[in-house]
């Protein structure tokens, strides 16, 4: 239902749930963080109010240079704390929040379970994990795009992989995600009013599109992989 993500040097815990919160007016079940810190990929969610998610990082703060947050408007499997994104796969090494519908999750699920996957949750977002980790040769890029390769259905996408902790791989399909350009940091978002507080300078996703953020850069292409220059869009209104 909402999706934020982050990489630069603020406190990528606090900047992504200060996202969520700008989020929640289009209302949610449950909320959930993934960040890099220095033990790897860490993930908190919890069903229910972001609050929840809120009081479980009390005392235990996910402190780390890039994250994904989400709030989760269950359509496949109900709400709960393992339905929560982010997702992840049985090696841990890759995280996804999604937005939107997977059609043929059933299947997919199957054809991975099948090749020895074994899933935690009920929905139809983990089965995107496990793709991305399938597919996985060395390049995320790649692999993203491979997995959505297989996906029908709307989706926005945050990714990330342990293996390229430089990397915040967002993908566009038929659910909104824009890009924002910061200085030394650079955001993603389900819309403009989540990153609002952090910057001004926008690049709105169209559909088949998907950006490659790291600190210090934004490369927008399309799902086959060609790059494309886009007018950055300055934001002069107030959420
Ligand atoms: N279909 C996914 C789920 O049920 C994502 C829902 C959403 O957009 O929040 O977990």
């Amino acid at each position: 239902c909402g999706i934020v993500g982050y990489i630069g040097n603020k406190d990528t815990q606090a900047v992504l749930i200060e996202g969520l919160k700008k989020l929640e007016y289009r209302g949610y079940d449950s909320a959930g963080i993934a960040v890099f810190t220095n033990q790897g990929l860490q993930i908190a969610k919890a069903q229910g109010r972001l609050a929840n998610l809120e009081s479980k990082l009390e005392g235990t703060p996910l402190v780390g240079s890039a994250g994904i947050g989400h709030t989760r408007w269950a359509t496949h499997g109900k709400p709960s704390d393992v339905n929560s994104h982010p997702h992840t796969d049985n090696s841990h090494k890759f995280s996804v929040v999604h937005n939107g519908i997977v059609e043929n999750y059933l299947e997919l699920k199957d054809e991975l379970i099948s090749q020895g996957h074994h899933f935690v949750s009920e929905t139809d977002t983990e089965v995107i994990s496990h793709l991305i980790a399938r597919e996985y040769d060395g390049d995320i890029v790649k692999a993203v795009q491979k997995a959505i390769g297989y996906m029908r259905g709307a989706f926005a996408l945050g990714v990330l992989t342990e293996y390229e902790p430089d990397k915040l791989v967002a993908v566009r399909q038929a659910s909104p995600l824009i890009i924002g350009i910061g200085e030394g940091e650079n955001f993603i978002g389900s819309d403009i009013p989540a990153i609002l507080q952090y910057t001004r300078k926008v690049y709105i996703l169209n559909d088949g599109e998907m950006a490659v953020l790291t600190q210090d850069s934004v490369e927008l292409m399309t799902i086959e992989g060609n790059f494309i220059s886009r007018e950055m869009i300055h934001v002069d209104w107030d959420a």
